[in-house]
């Protein structure tokens, strides 16, 4: 299912008219949200769903759970709950069977040998591109450079198409909600180059103030760097749209898909973006294996940013020439195992279907935020419209690490602290919150188990 923002999401709720219109706390042209009520809510909450939300419409969550070996073992004594989905996601047994293989019986390098297993690995290789490629929507498959993950994915950019294009003065927008990892690289780089960096700020729910956006962008405005899904709010920006008003300032677009590839179909042609990133381990791949979108002219003018093996043409004291993209951006011997597994694992998402997984997620979202509110004291940080399935919320009088640490005690898994989105925190004047994040293997039981352990965990440390 892929929509006209590229999301691959239903519903309209993304688009520029569904923004509250006066919840932003407006000061001049910058805008910055304060928070009205630091206080956890005690209000009324709704009640849980009398009947479980049970996903239907043929997506059969069983029969993915059994694919899934990690699933199926215990913690403390308890079956492991698995709800930190987006620090990483578990791998199904084709995954895990295909960089086996790659050790056990196929290790090679690729593309500079003239043996039957080097051919072998090679063609695993370069189809595991061709699967990226598919998963995001290109047809060309050399617009697919493999990088260690997302956040090598943003520094490749920086480092190349930032060293290249930034100047004095120069304007990089930064969404407030963005992972360090789509913030960080670019304050280096402005710093380097002397350009600016400059924060798009939050809503209350969580969504991004598509008029401070409108003020922000301008002629100085070179890039906007913009999560597809946020790690922390869970929201999903307008980025088709947010991403044709950067083009008409000449500005490039960097869309960080690292919560989004495995939530619901991308686009990237229909997104128009001009980079996008995304890490295999957040997709059911293996870690240390990510992609790097770019459109192929972009990636054709960017100038190398790490010399070494496979990026050459030819090589000379006098004058080194380079390979074509997107071997020019990769060098060194890649992670062959890896690609080996995001092949497998792109391979084993493509054979879903997608659209029932994404409703089955949409629904079971629902459930939770619904059940959360049942628990005395919940603060639930998010609420966007049409946002992805991470929960992150605070316990009145309990430290999230304490939550964590409770939740662990009975098999389940959530993550506390900053998120690596500390400025997305600090616009709830927040420094650290407990995160649930589902994927399609999750089920209304996980979701009970969680609020039914929630219930009883103890105020031992004061938040
Ligand atoms: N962007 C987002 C939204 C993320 O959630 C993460 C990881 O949590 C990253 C970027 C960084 O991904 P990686 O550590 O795989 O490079």
């Amino acid at each position: 299912m892929t929509t006209p923002d590229g999301s691959g999401r239903g519903s309209g709720a993304h688009g520029l008219a569904g923004r509250p219109p006066s919840a932003s706390g407006r000061t001049g042209t910058r805008l910055y949200w304060v928070p009205a009520a630091a206080s956890p809510s005690t209000a009324a909450a709704p009640a849980m769903p009398s009947a479980p939300v049970v996903p239907t419409g043929g997506f059969d969550v069983e029969a993915v759970r059994r694919e899934f070996p990690q699933l199926h073992r215990e913690v403390n004594g308890h079956p492991l709950v698995w709800l930190d989905n987006g620090a990483t996601t578990l791998k199904p047994r084709q995954v895990v069977e295909a960089v086996g293989e790659h050790y056990a019986t196929s290790t090679s390098n690729v593309h500079r040998g003239a043996h039957t297993l080097a051919r072998q690995a090679t063609r695993i290789y370069e189809e595991g591109r061709a699967e990226a490629a598919e998963l995001l929507g290109t047809p060309d498959p050399d617009e697919v450079v493999f990088v260690r993950g997302t956040t090598e994915a943003v520094n490749l950019v920086a480092q190349s198409w930032g060293r290249a294009n930034l100047g004095v003065g120069d304007e990089i927008l930064v969404s407030a909600a963005e992972h360090h990892s789509n913030l960080v690289p670019w304050q280096l780089i402005a710093k380097e180059k002397r350009a600016r960096v400059v924060p798009v700020p939050l809503l209350p729910d969580g969504q991004l103030d598509q008029d401070a956006y409108r003020d922000l962008l301008s002629h100085r405005t070179k890039l906007v760097a913009l999560t597809h899904a946020s790690n922390v709010l869970g929201t999903v920006p307008p980025v088709a749209e947010m991403t044709a008003l950067a083009h008409r300032y000449g500005a490039r677009v960097l869309v960080d898909g690292a919560q989004a590839v495995s939530h619901f179909p991308v686009d990237v042609k229909a997104l128009d973006a001009d980079f996008y990133a995304f890490s295999g381990h957040k997709v059911f791949a293996p870690t240390g294996i990510g992609v790097l979108y770019g459109k192929r002219d972009l990636l054709e003018a960017m100038p190398p940013w790490q010399g070494g093996g496979n990026m050459i043409d030819s090589v000379s004291f006098d004058e080194t020439t380079y390979a074509p993209v997107p071997h020019r951006l990769e060098a060194g011997t890649g992670h062959i195992a890896g690609v080996a597994g995001l092949r497998a694992a792109l391979r084993y998402l493509s054979g879903l279907d997608r659209q029932a997984a994404t409703a089955h997620e949409e629904q079971l979202t629902a459930y939770a935020t619904a059940a959360l509110a049942t628990v005395p004291g919940l603060r639930l940080i998010g609420d966007a419209p049409g946002k992805i399935g991470v929960l992150t919320f605070l316990l009145a009088g309990v430290d999230p690490m304490a939550v964590a640490a409770q939740l662990d005690q009975q098999g389940i898994a959530v993550r506390a602290g900053h998120h690596c989105a500390q400025p997305a925190l600090a616009a709830y004047g927040l420094q650290s919150a407990v995160r649930a994040s589902l994927a399609l293997y999750n089920t209304v039981q996980d979701v009970d188990s969680l609020v039914g352990a929630l219930q009883g965990v103890q105020a031992t440390t004061a938040a």
